[in-house]
């Protein structure tokens, strides 16, 4: 059995039990067993890489930089994730600057977007999806076209509540609601949001990407002696 080693970073507890929940169903399916690791795990690299600026002009760029620099930092395949929440009635903002959109707490982030959609009451107005972008970077280039990373998308569509529900979550989740439900994400439990969020949706496509990071573990693993990652 292949023991395979990939950290996760991100330092956010809330994407970290989504990755997890992710993974044990995962590793359900295969007969390999996989370890997530997080930043917390590499204090010293997490020092010299906690000020990597994003500075990416799309979410697959920002998740790239971060997924890159801790993947030569460790030697080990590094996954992360850039996400957001696009505002149809704000053309589309604030998009990859959804974490910046304004100074302060998620809270007042969240007060920042209800003062932007005051006099938008009709749900039609509110319409809004959340995006995540999952890339594993590799240290070193793979067999598979000479690529160094794999990336993939989801969106989760739903609009935006009038004022804030629940304590769960994270960031945007005490007003949006997804498609489908009554609830906004902060009134969801951390399982049942890692079935239907945007992220959850991203990591379909990274099961396809997992075979191939368990694949270059083993070919690891064949040519080194007993590598662990
Ligand atoms: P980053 O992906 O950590 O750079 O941050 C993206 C920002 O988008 C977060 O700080 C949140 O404000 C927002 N965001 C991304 N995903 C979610 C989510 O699942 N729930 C609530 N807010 C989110």
């Amino acid at each position: 059995m292949t023991h395979t080693s990939i950290i996760l970073a991100s330092g956010n507890a809330h994407k970290h039990k989504e990755f997890e929940h992710f993974f044990a169903t995962l590793d359900g399916l295969t007969t390999n067993r996989i370890t997530l690791l997080s930043p917390r795990d590499f204090p010293d690299v997490a020092s010299t890489l906690d000020e990597i600026e994003e500075n990416g002009a799309t979410y697959e760029e920002n998740a790239l930089i971060k997924a890159r620099a801790w993947a030569n930092a460790t030697g080990l395949p590094a996954i992360a994730d850039d996400s957001g929440i696009e505002v149809e009635a704000l053309d589309w903002a604030p998009g990859i600057r959804s974490a910046r959109a304004t100074d302060g707490s998620d809270a007042d982030r969240v007060c920042w977007m209800l003062n932007r959609m005051q006099g938008k009451k009709n749900l039609h107005e509110r319409r809004a999806c959340f995006v995540a972008c999952i890339v594993i970077a590799f240290p070193g280039k793979i067999s598979h076209g000479g690529r160094d990373f794999f990336s993939t998308e989801g969106r989760c569509w739903g609009i935006l509540a009038l004022e804030p529900r629940g304590t769960n979550g994270f960031g945007y989740d005490p007003i949006f609601v997804p498609d489908g439900y009554d609830r906004t994400f902060a009134e969801f439990d951390g399982a049942e949001k890692s079935n239907v969020s945007h992220r959850a949706i991203a990591m379909k496509g990274m099961a396809q990407m997992m075979s191939v990071v368990l694949e270059y573990a083993s070919v690891r693993e064949t040519s080194h002696g007993r590598i662990r990652y």
